[in-house]
């Protein structure tokens, strides 16, 4: 028998299936080149049931989904006053990819801004960009109950393209924000970006966030509570680049997005949404991730600011 949440998330694609909105990311060819047909749903509660439809075995690249994860390694690895020091959690109201400081503090404004994520990629702890890479791809797996890759195709373009992001390394390096060499930051940060995973993936992590940072399925322990909260509450913050504000009206729930086409949302203690699809709104959001999440906060009741 089909549960209620399989009728909302099949009542949800039909709604949204339609709306070819919005183009795909077109700054390297592996994205350009995206099936932007594609769309699937995953909805995975805290105790690990999923919920899924559409495309939600087809792989996408993370993207910056993964820029909360990478902070909360950082927070991990070097404590939150380290990280403090190094960056800010206000919104910035400015595109993802400015290159600006806070005037003020001269520091990044938050950690899902580039200047703010290439920075925290440079806190990650190992001996080289090796191990770092490896102790990333180990995190994110972990969230996601499954080893993951990296897209190597993706990464080449991005290594190759990425002139602005050296902009913004080198100018982070010029203000002491970085500490050593701003190449190594960025590889890290070009290979978390480009690690592929699935719907279904995503939908795993945000219910390992949901799950106040256990994984529902293999019962690891991947992030500490009082990490989780602090990564989710930058999410409701800063999470969908400059549409922040308009989002927590509307949906209500901490999240981030990414120009591969995925969107991860949260409902703490309870569930996480995946959705993939690859056309991009102004502000670089999926449309129909955008729409989705919206319908399914509404259908569902999720938005946090929601009183039964
Ligand atoms: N690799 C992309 C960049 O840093 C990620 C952009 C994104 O998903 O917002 O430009």
């Amino acid at each position: 028998m089909r549960s209620v949440v399989d009728e909302v998330i099949a009542q949800v694609f039909e709604l949204c299936r339609h709306d070819t909105g919005g183009a795909v990311a077109d700054y390297i060819p592996e994205l350009a080149s995206a099936d932007p047909d594609r769309f699937g749903i995953c909805v995975v509660t805290s105790q690990g049931h999923t919920y899924e439809i559409g495309d939600s075995t087809a792989e996408f690249t993370i993207q910056s989904i993964s820029k909360p994860l990478t902070y909360a390694m950082a927070l991990a690895d070097r404590g939150p006053d380290a990280v403090a020091a190094r960056v800010d959690v206000e919104p910035s109201g400015e595109p993802f990819n400015e290159i600006s400081l806070d005037p003020i503090t001269e520091r990044p404004r938050n950690p899902m801004i580039n200047a703010g994520a290439i920075t925290m990629a440079s806190m990650v702890g190992g001996r080289n960009v090796e191990e770092r890479f490896e102790r990333v791809l180990s995190a994110y797996s972990a969230f996601a109950g499954r080893r993951l890759r990296l897209d190597e195709q993706v990464y080449r373009s991005e290594a190759r393209t990425g002139y602005r992001n050296r902009a913004i390394g080198y100018m982070l390096r010029s203000f002491d924000i970085l500490g050593s060499e701003p190449d190594a930051a960025l590889d890290l940060y070009f290979r978390q970006c480009s690690i592929a995973l699935t719907c279904r993936d995503l939908g795993m992590m945000a219910a390992t966030l949901a799950n106040n940072g256990v994984n529902p399925l293999t019962r690891e322990r991947v992030l500490a509570p009082a990490l989780v909260e602090r990564t989710l509450s930058v999410m409701t913050t800063c999470g969908m680049y400059d549409a922040a504000g308009a989002w927590v009206a509307e949906v209500g729930l901490p999240a981030k997005s990414g120009v591969g086409g995925g969107v991860l949302a949260v409902l703490p203690g309870q569930l996480g949404i995946a959705v993939f699809s690859p056309r991009l709104d102004a502000h670089g959001n999926s449309v129909r991730g955008v729409q989705a999440c919206r319908e399914l906060s509404r259908l569902l009741e999720l938005h946090f600011m929601h009183v039964v």
